[in-house]
């Protein structure tokens, strides 16, 4: 037993180097990709549950890496974060973002908003409303067709500053959503203080309300709560029809999923119709 165990550490200590040897060289790979122009921005259409139009678009990053191919964001965002290369990552990725809808808009004369998601580092550094209103001025996108998606870890890293910066943001006239909503523990009171425009109810909620009476009753209350405070609910990862009918049955307003659309690179989302839901 006692054998085993030491089996054990050395494989852990092992595992433990290997990954720390990965970390170093994926670190290494991201400050070159920014400077070497190996991310590209996907977009994927929020479809209006009501009418089925394709009412805004979710940028998400992609990375695509000389050897590895594509890196999904899930793995390099948290490396990114630790790192400090979030800051020019997300700078890139915001002005990237305003760029390539401001060009949808001027080539097919569609307004359509664009939702950019922000890390914690990034929304709460001394010059980011500055490089907001930068960005909005150097790509032309009027900051209505702007709109910063922030997770319950922003909420959780600066309560008070939060509110203050969304205020402003508001002036502005670019919107926030409320990223991830009910995977955090932060308490309802947050909610009823921060002048957010949207809430998207994460995909974990939207598939186990299907089968699970507890967690739809949850998911309703949310969205009647949201209601009354003037949100816009989107439901995210919708993947079948039922849950598509399950959400628009507990009114739902926008809904995101596969069963839409994946994220797509620019040229292909322009080819898109503009209605997705058929019947
Ligand atoms: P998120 O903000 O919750 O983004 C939604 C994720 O769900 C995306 O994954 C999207 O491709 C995926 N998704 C959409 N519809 C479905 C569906 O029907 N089923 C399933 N299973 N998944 C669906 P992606 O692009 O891999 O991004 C993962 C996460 O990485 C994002 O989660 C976000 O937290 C982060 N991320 C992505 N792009 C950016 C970015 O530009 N900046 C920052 N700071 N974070 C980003
Ligand atoms: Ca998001
Ligand atoms: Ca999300
Ligand atoms: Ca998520």
């Amino acid at each position: 037993a006692k054998r085993q165990g030491r089996n054990t550490w050395q494989w852990y200590r092992g595992r433990q180097a290997e990954k720390s040897r990965h970390n170093v060289l994926m670190r290494h790979d991201l400050h070159t990709a920014i400077r070497e122009d190996q991310f590209e921005m996907h977009y994927q259409p929020l479809i209006d549950a009501q009418s089925g139009c394709i009412c805004s678009v979710e940028a998400l990053v992609r990375w695509r890496h000389p050897t590895r191919g594509m890196i999904s964001p899930g793995e390099f965002i948290p490396l990114a974060e630790q790192t400090g290369q979030i800051i020019p990552l997300g700078n890139w990725i915001l002005n990237q973002a305003c760029r390539d809808l401001a060009e949808l808009r001027a080539n097919t004369g569609r307004e359509l908003p664009v939702a950019v998601n922000i890390s914690s580092l990034q929304f709460y550094r001394d010059g980011f409303l500055d490089e907001v209103k930068d960005v909005l001025a150097r790509s032309g996108l009027p900051p209505e067709l702007l709109e910063l998606e922030i997770t319950e870890s922003v909420l959780l890293d600066g309560a008070k500053k939060v509110i203050e910066l969304m205020e402003t943001l508001k002036e502005m006239g670019v919107r926030v959503a409320l990223d991830d909503f009910g995977t955090g523990f932060s308490s309802l009171s947050y909610l009823c203080d921060l002048p957010a425009h949207k809430l998207k109810l994460d995909r974990s909620f939207v598939q186990k309300a299907q089968h699970d009476h507890r967690t739809a009753a949850i998911v309703q209350g949310v969205i009647t709560m949201a209601h009354h405070m003037e949100m816009i609910v989107v439901a995210e990862g919708v993947e079948t029809r039922e849950e598509q009918q399950g959400m628009i049955f507990r009114q739902c307003d926008v809904l995101q999923g596969f069963l839409f659309s994946r994220p797509l690179p620019l040229n292909d989302l322009i080819t898109l119709p503009e209605y997705l839901i058929a019947d």
